[in-house]
């Protein structure tokens, strides 16, 4: 079956292997250059941007991440892996960098602090089966999307959920509730993915 990775520097990383495991894929943390060449698609979890995009420069993961996801490799970042997928943050911190691959501009925390966190039922186009329920902790929003990627999700007028060929974003965390709809979407994208890399 397909091997999925959770990027394990920092943030929510054992939820998302139960997450993709619940949706029938192989799953396991990666931390080297050398756990990341083994992976056919990989989850950049929820936790906090800087220091997660920090470590993955101090680990010599940053070259190797962004040419992995330039070739095609299926991702799908939550919330704090979101901000990872931006081509661009729109208030960076001094050092943050980004993977990039999805052709957007992310505002950090943009849902403010009097709203730290909450819950809303989110349509997501290709998830089937009704809303999914989006828990947002400190999350961005997508403030505008280039011409390459699609919105798949908004909430109260904000973009929140993106994807871009085999890149898939969402402000939320999916891996917090018992849903896995949203891994399963992926966890199809990355057999999609290793099926056309077959033929
Ligand atoms: N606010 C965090 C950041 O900017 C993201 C929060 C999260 O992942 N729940 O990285």
């Amino acid at each position: 079956d397909v091997v999925t990775g959770v990027l394990a520097l920092q943030g929510d990383v054992r939820e998302h292997l139960v997450a993709l495991a619940a949706a029938g894929a192989v799953a396991r943390p990666v931390r080297l250059p050398d756990e990341l060449a083994e992976v056919d698609g990989l989850v950049l979890p929820g936790g906090e941007s800087t220091t997660i995009s920090r470590l993955a420069v101090l680990f010599g993961l940053m070259e190797p991440l962004r040419a992995r996801v330039r070739a095609g490799m299926p991702v799908y970042g939550t919330c704090a892996g979101m901000i990872l997928l931006a081509d661009r943050i729109l208030d960076p911190r001094s050092g943050q960098e980004t993977v990039g691959g999805i052709d957007m501009i992310v505002r950090r925390n943009a849902f403010g602090r009097q709203n730290d966190s909450f819950e809303a039922a989110v349509d997501v186009k290709g998830v089937v089966g009704g809303p999914v329920h989006g828990v947002f902790i400190r999350a961005p929003w997508v403030e505008s999307v280039g011409a390459g990627a699609e919105v798949v999700a908004e909430h109260d007028g904000h973009i929140v959920a993106v994807r871009q060929g085999n890149a898939l974003a969402t402000s939320f965390h999916p891996e917090l509730t018992g849903d896995h709809r949203l891994h399963g979407l992926f966890v199809a994208m990355t057999r999609e993915c290793r099926a056309a890399d077959a033929l």
